[in-house]
């Protein structure tokens, strides 16, 4: 397993201890380590090198106080430096435009888009919104039928399949049933693929003016490494992301596309995807991956 980075930095300021203020050098060395822990936990290298610039203007001069170590120090504001990036606003869905509010789902084939429309939807019927699903997966021969499936289990409603129509007409049919029959929230799972391709992108952007969503969730897994840049990146240029969730955090993965993705985007981390159950759904607290990025 990763060597946690208290314990790094304690090696590192081993024989300084009890000295007054934090000197250049030693945070420069120090940031060695940070930056090694950073990598192994799947934060992008350019992320990486921009955040380590920001901990060091914090770090350099900073007095050592008495109950702590200098390790500690420079943990404590490696650890306030990610949560600041991670963020705390903005974290809540914004459902504040005329119903039915329209949530669509962007990323990768296998990213856990289609589990996560589902949990979103369960967690608006919780709170007492009526929710549409429709999927836009017109390639993969069971993709909208699994959608049905999973409305099923969440007691929400989904768009009945015309067989044959494409995403553009279904996200248009699936915002007018939300109109004619009262629903609060329609979800749109777009199709994924399984690399970044230009046609996929002009799919979303035209879904995107087609029902004018006020949420577009990015939705990556959290085992992506440095490919989280691109793909943040791409996502936002060309269909404007306003939300990221990121899934299976039940797993090993350190999480540091978080950190990576937030950095490119500038947009909130909105949920964590704790499991294939419809409930596994967290609302985001940048302390938890902050604890998980640092080991
Ligand atoms: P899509 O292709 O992006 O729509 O991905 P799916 O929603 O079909 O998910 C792919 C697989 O990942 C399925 O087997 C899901 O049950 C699983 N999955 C989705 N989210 C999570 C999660 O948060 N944790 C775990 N362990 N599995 C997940």
């Amino acid at each position: 397993m990763f060597e946690s980075l208290s314990s790094r930095l304690g090696k590192v300021f081993e024989k300084l201890t009890g000295r007054g203020a934090l000197s250049e050098a030693d945070v420069t060395e120090a940031l060695r380590e940070v930056r090694v822990a950073l990598l192994e936990a799947d934060v992008a290298l350019s992320v990486v090198k921009e955040f380590i610039g920001r901990v060091k203007a914090r770090a350099v001069g900073q007095e050592v106080i008495k109950s702590v170590t200098p390790g500690q120090m420079v943990v404590k504001i490696v650890h306030d430096e990610l949560i600041a990036t991670l963020g705390t606003k903005g974290t809540e869905l914004n459902l504040s435009a005329v119903p039915p509010v329209v949530i669509l789902m962007v990323g990768l084939q296998g990213s856990g888009k289609t589990t996560t429309s589902a949990k979103i939807a369960l967690k608006l019927k919780k709170e007492k919104k009526k929710v549409l699903l429709a999927s836009l997966d017109v390639y993969r021969p069971a993709a909208q039928q699994q959608l049905q499936i999973l409305a099923g289990q969440a007691e929400v409603g989904s768009l009945p399949i015309v067989m044959g129509e494409m995403p553009v007409a279904i996200s248009r049919r699936a915002v007018d049933v939300g109109r004619k029959e009262g629903y609060d929230v329609v979800i749109l799972d777009t199709a994924g693929r399984l690399h970044i391709d230009q046609e996929l992108m002009a799919e979303v952007a035209a879904v995107r003016d087609a029902t004018q969503p006020t949420e577009t969730l990015l939705v990556t897994d959290a085992m992506t490494g440095q490919d989280a840049v691109t793909l943040a990146r791409e996502f936002n240029e060309k269909v404007g992301v306003t939300g990221i969730v990121l899934t299976r955090i039940d797993g090993d993965a350190r999480g540091g596309a978080a950190l990576s993705m937030r950095a490119i985007t500038g947009r909130p981390i909105k949920f964590l995807g704790a499991g294939e159950k419809l409930d596994a759904l967290e609302v985001f607290h940048p302390d938890r991956i902050a604890g998980r990025i640092l080991g």
